[in-house]
């Protein structure tokens, strides 16, 4: 690290658990962030300003006004704009260290399998529950852990999916894929603009105490947060023998 980054990131080297060793597993990073709207603005932005070194940002969507009330990667003047592009220009504004490649499209297939290969991390970032599950499976085949957090009306949850450890649950062990699930997303229900924050920002520090191997993460652990009351609550997961996505995990080699 130069002087410029001592100083940068001098808050997080005097935490004892992190130190130059910790920031240093942050500047060589590599984290791909699923969607750049409510939830991914806050994430992105904690993981940049907090020195990750790459960082790709994924999202197919273009910014609407209504976008503004609470996806705070995006200003006025970026209506119109691919929020890939708008979220990385003003990442670059928070810290121009951190390299961001906006990618304008809906990873699936292929390209996300790519993605996920190349990633240290995966933070699911979404609003719809045909992109969580493939996010999900890349994650299980790749054996990355997935921070995944949701938020819609008054109510969160973050959890994580620490793919790496063989008894850890996976996504579709939680929530078992059905198509019958009505597609609710913040387009058509509305959501409260703090609770994003929350959430997104709650991604981000679980994905940074992943990255510099401190602490104890979700891993296990469903959080559920009512805003209307400011209750948590901890739900203990566990993984599904029987989950038709992970049960031949073991198969998969962890990645170095
Ligand atoms: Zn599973």
């Amino acid at each position: 690290m130069n002087d410029q980054q001592l100083l940068r990131y001098a808050r997080h080297i005097l935490l004892d658990e992190l130190g130059i060793e910790g920031q240093e597993r942050f500047l060589s990073a590599r984290v791909l962030v699923v969607g750049a709207g409510g939830l991914g603005s806050p994430a992105a932005l904690y993981l940049t300003t907090a020195g990750v070194g790459d960082i790709t940002l994924a999202d197919d969507d273009i910014v609407e006004l209504s976008n503004l009330q609470r996806q705070i990667l995006h200003v006025e003047s970026s209506v119109g704009r691919p929020k890939a592009e708008s979220g990385r220009d003003m990442l670059a504004a928070f810290n121009p260290e951190t390299h961001v490649t906006a990618r304008v499209e809906r990873l699936d297939g292929v390209k996300l399998d790519e993605a996920v290969a190349a990633a240290d991390l995966v933070l699911d970032c979404t609003d719809n529950f045909k992109t969580r599950h493939a996010i999900n499976r890349a994650c299980v085949h790749h054996r990355k852990p997935l921070v995944s957090g949701a938020a819609i009306r008054f109510d969160g949850q973050v959890s994580v999916y620490d793919l790496r450890h063989d008894d850890a649950p996976c996504y579709h062990c939680l929530f078992p894929e059905a198509d019958d699930v009505e597609a609710v997303n913040c387009a058509t229900t509305g959501v409260f603009a703090p609770l994003v924050g929350i959430i997104g920002a709650m991604q981000a520090a679980e994905a940074l105490k992943l990255l510099a191997g401190i602490g104890e993460s979700l891993s296990g652990r469903l959080l559920w947060l009512d805003v209307r009351t400011m209750q948590w609550r901890s739900v203990n997961v566990r993984r599904d023998p029987e989950c038709e996505v992970c049960k031949d995990r073991e198969h998969h080699a962890v990645a170095a």
